[in-house]
């Protein structure tokens, strides 16, 4: 049987690739080679046409009709070159995973069948699609929903199926998917910098957001997984001791990688770089059998693309290994959890990182302004930026001691922020106005800044030499949320910038000093955000209370701020979401909290009921059994003391499970009942899974006492060291 799986499994992925099993073989050879990029739209296209898409790649022009129809046939021409027979628009529903729909090329005829893909197919969908979460905004009379083609992300081939990355809206112009606020969130952005840019460089013409971003993963044998039912029913182990060895040792962390493991990592990475992922790192992570990768940063929209195919990639690929990869953020409990590292920053069409310090004092005012007003933003808009971040599963790391904490802090690292507060004090006397003297105001930025500032794992948001790094994003998180958010409200700030600059200059300020001018206000507004230290640290919590900072421990609350009157003006004004969009989105979050609660704790009672107590009790029943006939052979009862005070406390035990399962389950039942959204996902929070901790405690105890041959789940030792 294992064959006939295997077989199936390759069909979902790479068909024969010669490139890659020639001995030999150069990853340049093949990287891309199923992906309908630049490259490959310049062989297969005319001139005009290929230009044409550039064009709208580049500076978001719509097509024109007959280049969509042209590219159509190109794309089928070269999938079918490639053994494709299907295509499908795929995109990202706000289910967390992404969709497709295959449809065949092949048409029959009157005399026969043909291979057609017409430029109406590529461009739009309409999938019937009807059960994706929408919010509310997708009612019966209005229930169809669009996918159309997003040019800026290439074509690619899975397995025979040509993919064309979409956008998903509802009939009536809504968002239903990840990348549409996305999208508009970049646009606001390229728009408000290329302004600002202006300031410094007329030939700046566009600028984009770039990312990188790290994933985080566990790695677990398939066959433990599937005997693990609230691990296949909820992606982590609700249950389970911790294993005598974990990770005190710390001897995983960049240790060498098993061979198992090893042989999993270059068959994923060879179908990730086929798909154009440029995939660059890979190293053990610091919990047993936690790993990472990290691709090169790419433009933001391809970035988060790609790592949603990487995460699905990575999934499929592993059953050939007899794994199961886990991207929940925290698998198991005391072990550390799962992040994705996400590294952001703004990239000129002339090639500049405009989070990159220059070497002359004018790039540094350039960097300046960028810099500082993405910490003016942040500050400005923590609380948003950590609901874009809250999930039930994120809820378990945030402020676990091995993840950020729930509070929004910007690490500067002590260079940078020596160099803002020298430029907080110095006075901008009347002195600095003469040209010479004017750059004595801006402090001199070391060209490379000390590795150090990637060394402050405890930032949420850190600035890392000539990017910022958000860290706090869940490690099955779509980026797209937290990188929406932060693109919409740089792109804000920079707007607000730029009206506060040129009013200092239309007032007869020169430019340079107007921007010193404005740029020095906003250091000191976003000082309080602004933290060098331990961020695990209990005084940290009380610091940034007294700072006035936010800490929102759990989502129903986090979420608030997506609906407050703040947020939607800023919504509006950037075009992101309009109101009714955002308050779809605010009850989507609350319904996906409450109902993967609704279903561990459902899993949670199955597996105490059905499996855990039965075990217990067999244990107890041979227990005394035992006893009985040590009694009948006329031994006397401090022989078997040690069994009865096993016995009495399984059944302590048992008791407790019962009675607060039981108790649970009412709690659940009171919390189906209510009908406002955001009520019943804090009731859920606050009411059922107050009973997780102390019910998990007693079998985790019991785990400890029964014969190890009755626990009928795989322990902790099992599932965390790979053999
Ligand atoms: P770390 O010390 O955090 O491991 P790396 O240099 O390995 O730092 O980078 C981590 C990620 O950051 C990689 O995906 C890398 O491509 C990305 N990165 C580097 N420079 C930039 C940039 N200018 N914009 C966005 N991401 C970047
Ligand atoms: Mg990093």
């Amino acid at each position: 049987m294992p064959n006939i799986r295997f077989k199936a499994l390759e069909a979902v992925l790479t068909r024969t690739i010669p490139e890659v099993k020639s001995p030999g073989a150069k990853i340049s050879d093949y990287f891309a080679a199923n992906v309908f990029d630049k490259k490959k739209m310049r062989e297969y296209l005319s001139r005009e046409a290929y230009q044409s898409i550039v064009n709208s790649i580049d500076n978001g022009e719509p097509i024109a009709r007959d280049t969509a129809e042209q590219t159509a046939s190109a794309m089928k021409g070269w999938a079918m070159s490639k053994g494709a027979t299907h295509y499908t628009h795929w995109f990202q529903p706000l289910t967390g995973t992404t969709a497709e729909k295959h449809d065949a090329f092949f048409e029959p005829t009157a005399d026969g069948a043909i291979e057609k893909f017409s430029g109406e197919a590529l461009a739009q969908q309409e999938p019937d699609a009807s059960s994706f979460p929408n919010g509310g905004i997708r009612n019966t009379f209005e229930a169809r929903g669009y996918t159309a083609w997003d040019p800026s992300s290439p074509a690619f081939i899975m397995g025979r199926t040509l993919c064309i990355p979409t956008v998903f809206v509802s009939y009536t112009g809504e968002a239903l998917d990840y990348k549409v606020p996305l999208l508009k969130a970049l646009s606001a952005l390229d728009k408000a910098a290329v302004d600002v840019c202006h300031y410094f460089d007329k030939g700046i013409e566009k600028v984009n957001a770039s990312l990188g971003i790290e994933q985080e993963y566990f790695l677990v044998d398939i066959a433990l997984f599937n005997a693990r039912p609230d691990m296949y029913l909820t992606g982590r182990t609700l249950f389970g001791h911790l294993s005598a060895k974990n990770q005190q040792l710390e001897d995983h962390y960049f240790g060498s990688i098993p061979d198992r493991v090893y042989a999993f990592m270059q068959d994923f990475e060879t179908e990730a770089l086929l798909l154009g992922i440029p995939l660059k790192t890979r190293h053990n992570e610091v919990a047993p059998s936690q790993f990472e990768c990290a691709p090169i940063y790419e433009e933001i929209n391809l970035a988060i693309d790609h790592n949603s195919l990487l995460m699905d990639v990575m999934d499929k690929v592993a059953k050939r290994h007899n794994f199961k990869v886990l991207l929940h953020e925290k698998p198991y409990a005391g072990v550390n959890g799962s992040g994705k590292h996400n590294n952001w920053s703004m990239i000129t069409n002339t090639g500049k990182n405009l989070l990159s310090p220059g070497k002359t004092p004018k790039n540094n005012l350039m960097f300046l302004t960028f810099f500082v007003n993405t910490i003016k933003a942040v500050s400005e808009h923590a609380d948003l930026l950590r609901a874009s971040i809250a999930t039930v599963n994120n809820d378990h790391r945030l402020g676990a001691n091995e993840a950020p904490p729930a509070i929004i802090s910007i690490f500067l690292g002590s260079q940078l922020n020596d160099v803002l507060d020298e430029i907080e004090t110095s006075r901008i006397s009347k002195k600095l106005k003469e040209e010479a003297l004017l750059w004595q105001g801006i402090p001199k930025i070391p060209q490379i800044l000390k590795d150090n500032t990637d060394r402050n794992r405890t930032s949420p948001f850190a600035f890392t030499g000539n990017k910022f790094e958000l860290r706090a994003v869940g490690s099955s998180a779509n980026s797209a949320n937290p990188m929406t958010i932060l693109n919409m409200i740089v792109a804000d700030q920079l707007k607000k910038f730029k009206l506060e600059v040129d009013k200092l200059i239309k007032k007869g300020e020169k430019k340079d000093l107007a921007l010193l001018t404005v740029i020095k206000r906003y250091i000191k507004e976003s000082k309080a955000i602004r933290f060098e230290g331990n961020g695990y640290s209990d005084e940290w919590e009380k610091e940034a209370e007294a700072r006035g900072l936010s800490n929102i421990k759990t989502t129903p609350k986090a979420l608030d701020v997506l609906v407050t009157e703040k947020t939607e003006k800023l919504f509006e004004d950037t075009r992101v979401f309009s109101r009714r969009e955002a308050h779809a989105r605010h009850d989507i979050l609350l319904e996906e909290f409450y109902k993967k609660l609704q279903i561990e704790a459902r899993v949670m009672g199955e597996l105490v009921n059905n499996i855990i107590i039965p075990a217990a009790i067999t244990y107890q029943s041979n227990l005394v059994e035992n006893v009985k006939g040590l009694k009948d052979i006329g031994l006397k009862a401090d022989t078997y003391a040690a069994q009865m005070d096993i016995i009495t406390k399984l059944a302590e035990h048992i008791n407790f499970i019962k009675t607060n399962v039981d108790q649970m389950v009412d709690a659940r039942r009171k919390a189906n009942k209510i009908e406002d959204t955001r009520e019943k996902a804090i009731a859920y929070d606050e009411q059922v899974k107050s009973f997780f901790q102390p019910i998990r405690y007693h079998v985790d105890k019991l785990e400890q006492l029964v014969d190890d041959s009755l626990w009928p789940l795989p322990k902790f030792r099992e599932l965390l060291f790979i053999k």
